[in-house]
């Protein structure tokens, strides 16, 4: 399909055409028809499947058939996100696609100063994209009357839920016209999620699109068995690779995240470190210089990644294992971003090794080991798997009191063990988008995949150095087919270590 099949307003088409976008994404071209028709929606796709547009496109469209009077702007449309930087993001995406539109947008979101948005909120707007806690509070000042809204987005709800906002999200709700257009996504339906969207959907129109396993097929992957001590050398070591341009390394605790760009910076590699102790500020001048190219890494944890849009992410790295698998394919889903190919790297140590075995489980994936490198490590697969953290914190995934092999309890450890970062109240997020996701997990299909000879990975690009291409063999680590230490250029076969 292509954009101007959807019907969309020459003023948006323009936009759209200047974004460079050629073709609507599946969930555009599958939502964008509903919306522009006034239907409810309920859309599940997940961040990175071009699903801002899905809803913004359609909604400046509907919203600019009748322009603003010249009296008082009211608020004709409320997005509601969990996080500061997806409201953000969301923002600026409005702001983009309705360049030519006499439509204004303003985001609200805690953590920074509240007069700015007190005097644009007076001023009046017609689009508000909101966090719940710093709307509810400006609405209890009496500076958000959502009266005349025409159109509410209910985004990333399932993340809602996991942060615990559903009594805010009520309350936003509480706030609304009957009658109103309701277009609602989430990337998973928990029951709790499906509850929500009972409650607020009108004989809706449900459009999904690739699920998370799915994601995960587009990008190519690769593990490293390496223990913990080595890890930070193996990092240096594999950035010398000049193919992995914008690298996200993800680290499962705040400190951890300092230390890893620390290393980097000394090694003469530009890293910075986001996570939920760094102020607004230092979160968006670290983002701001990943994305210009200042610097080449960016450390991030779970929590500080989740949302924020980089483009072009040529590399994640797994510098810890995840403990819930959904969060695997999250991550590496941030290097695959709206049908780009991406690559994925993933150091296990001999602790991490059950983790790894359940994401294998999971994404049901050929994911081959990387061999020769200089940090592998000396634990053997045939060693006793040490029990999984996952099981120890028993189901649902969430981190509360749980702890990994002994090592995390309550404040601290002697081993030295942070434990992973938590949200904070005016940020929280959750690790896991996929609490009540309760597929089973012991879905082990066996992998059927004959290996490629070019040392790809299902449907991956050409890899630079097809050297060993690889002997398929099973290990006891949970990796599938073994393969020599090779390039990691992504695309078209660049890009060989250097
Ligand atoms: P989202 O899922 O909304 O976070 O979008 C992910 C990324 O895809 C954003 O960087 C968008 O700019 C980009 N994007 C959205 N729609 C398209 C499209 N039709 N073609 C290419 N890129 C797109």
């Amino acid at each position: 399909m292509q954009f101007a099949e959807l019907g969309l307003i020459p003023p948006i088409a323009q936009a759209v055409a200047a974004e460079g976008y050629e073709k609507p994404t599946p969930i555009q071209a599958s939502a964008i028809p509903h919306v522009l028709a006034g239907r409810d929606l309920l859309g599940l796709a997940q961040t990175g499947t071009g699903k801002t547009a899905a809803f913004a496109l359609p909604i400046l469209q509907r919203l600019a058939h009748i322009a603003p009077g010249r009296g008082h702007r009211h608020i004709r449309c409320l997005v509601l996100t969990p996080t500061r930087e997806l409201a953000a993001q969301i923002g600026e995406s409005f702001n983009t696609y309705g360049k030519h539109l006499p439509l204004r947008t303003t985001v609200i979101f805690g953590g920074v100063g509240m007069e700015a948005q007190k005097q644009t909120l007076k001023h009046g707007i017609d689009i508000l994209v909101a966090t719940p806690g710093r709307l509810l509070d400006l609405a209890g000042q009496g500076l958000v009357d959502l009266r005349q809204l025409e159109v509410f987005v209910l985004d990333e709800a399932d993340r809602m839920l996991d942060m615990g906002f559903i009594h805010d999200v009520k309350k936003v709700i509480g706030l609304l016209p009957s009658r109103r257009q309701t277009l609602f996504f989430s990337a998973t339906m928990p029951p709790e999620a499906q509850d929500l969207a009972d409650r607020l959907l009108h004989k809706p129109e449900t459009v999904a699109v690739t699920p998370p396993s799915t994601t995960a097929e587009r990008v190519e992957q690769e593990v490293y068995f390496v223990e913990k001590s080595d890890k930070r050398a193996l990092l240096v070591d594999v950035l010398r690779d000049s193919g992995m341009k914008r690298v996200l390394v993800f680290s499962r605790t705040k400190h951890g995240a300092n230390r890893i760009a620390e290393h980097l910076v000394k090694e003469s590699i530009g890293a910075e470190a986001i996570h939920g102790n760094k102020s607004q500020n230092a979160r968006e001048r670290a983002l701001g210089n990943f994305k210009s190219g200042r610097i080449r890494v960016l450390v991030a944890t779970d929590i500080a990644a989740r949302g924020i849009d980089i483009d072009e992410v040529t590399h994640v790295v797994n510098f810890d294992v995840p403990e819930v698998p959904e969060t695997y394919v999250h991550r590496i889903g941030r290097t695959a971003r709206a049908g780009a190919s991406g690559m994925a790297l993933t150091f296990v140590e001999h602790e991490e090794r059950t983790d790894w075995r359940n994401i294998v489980k999971l994404t049901r994936q050929d994911i081959p080991v990387v061999e020769g490198h200089p940090y592998e490590s000396r634990v053997p697969m045939a060693a006793p798997p040490p029990p999984s953290s996952g099981n120890q914190r028993g189901r649902g995934g969430q981190r509360g009191g749980g702890h990994r092999d002994g090592h995390r309890g309550g404040g601290g450890s002697p081993s030295g063990h942070r434990a992973p970062e938590r949200p904070r109240d005016s940020d929280r997020q959750a690790m896991s988008a996929h609490r009540g996701d309760d597929r089973p997990r012991d879905t082990h299909r066996s992998i059927d995949r004959t290996p490629d000879p070019r040392g790809t990975v299902g449907g991956g690009q050409p890899r630079g150095n097809p050297a060993g291409g690889g002997q398929p063999r099973s290990d006891g680590g949970g990796g599938g087919r073994r393969r020599r230490r090779g390039g990691r250029g992504r695309g078209g076969g660049g890009g060989g270590a250097h």
